[in-house]
């Protein structure tokens, strides 16, 4: 399984700490060391609306190369696509948001709108090495809209599956989820887009994102995103807490016997170092707990 680190974009995006280009690469070097091979690295999208990525281009100017690892960018627009080719990202995430008021208070288009973005990208980069990935948001329930119609997630899948994205993911934005919708969620997507790999993204704030998370492996997903410390949100969504914890899901696969690739004591120095950084100390456990055994 792999474990995409999406705490430099998703984690970083919503703490009220400011990082410098620098910690931000800092946090992306120690995910490397710990085994990290595919990471969020930061989103192109208006500085105005999102200032705590502003350094996009910075940010991947300076990460390590040369490791095997992928880093992406979030894009939400042609412009942002733009962006994120020039600044040399190797796989560009596009958002597509199941409910239209999210839609458009989160990118400011409508849903349909959104879709027409993921076309032209991926016909843009049909030429290209560049991986395609989409997440569905608020998949699982919308923060204005309340319960979301799994028809509507049913159209954005079966539309990008048939563009043939490479990835589609299915994003608990604001952490509703139950394991029962993963299971529906993943069967529906499997049928729909056979051809793209499924990836899921859960926040943990009503505490379900860890049951989720084996869930979805039981239900075929192959990649599932998390963030160092369990840090994060979303700005656009009120009261929506962080991913579910790097190290704390990669310890529960560990002793679940699926490996991951991820080291596990580096992964809680990186832990102790993010709480120095951001002065206060994140969510995730397995810090605070220590591995086991000893
Ligand atoms: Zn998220």
């Amino acid at each position: 399984v792999e474990i995409l680190e999406v705490g430099p974009r998703d984690g970083l995006q919503n703490e009220s700490v400011l990082f410098t280009t620098d910690q931000k690469l800092e946090l992306i070097e120690r995910s490397v060391a710990a085994g990290a091979r595919r990471i969020e690295a930061t989103s192109f999208v208006h500085p105005r609306l999102v200032p705590q990525m502003a350094d996009a281009e910075g940010v991947m100017a300076g990460v390590p190369r040369g490791n095997g690892v992928s880093y992406s960018g979030l894009v939400v627009n042609r412009r942002g696509y733009d962006r994120a080719v020039a600044a040399g990202v190797d796989e560009v995430n596009c958002v597509v948001v199941a409910s239209e008021t999210f839609s458009r208070r989160n990118q400011g288009m409508s849903v349909d709108e959104a879709l027409d973005v993921v076309s032209t990208v991926v016909a843009e980069s049909a030429s290209t090495p560049l991986k395609v990935s989409v997440t569905v948001a608020t998949a699982f329930g919308c923060p204005f809209e309340g319960e979301v119609d799994p028809a509507a997630v049913q159209r954005i899948v079966r539309r990008v599956g048939d563009l043939g994205v490479d990835e589609v993911a299915l994003a608990d934005t604001i952490g509703v989820g139950v394991p029962t919708q993963v299971r529906d969620l993943a069967l529906m997507t499997t049928t729909q887009a056979p051809d793209a790999d499924l990836r899921f993204h859960f926040h943990n704030t009503r505490n379900t994102g860890y049951a989720n998370a084996v869930a979805a492996l039981d239900a075929g997903a192959t990649v599932l995103d998390a963030s160092l410390g369990g840090i994060g949100g979303c700005p656009f969504a009120p009261a929506a807490t962080g991913n579910i914890a790097t190290e704390d899901l990669a310890y529960l696969l560990a002793r679940m016997g699926v490996p991951t690739g991820l080291d596990l004591a580096t992964l809680v120095d990186g832990v102790r170092w993010l709480d120095d950084a951001l002065g206060t100390p994140t969510p995730g456990q397995l810090a605070r707990a220590g591995l086991f055994p000893a």
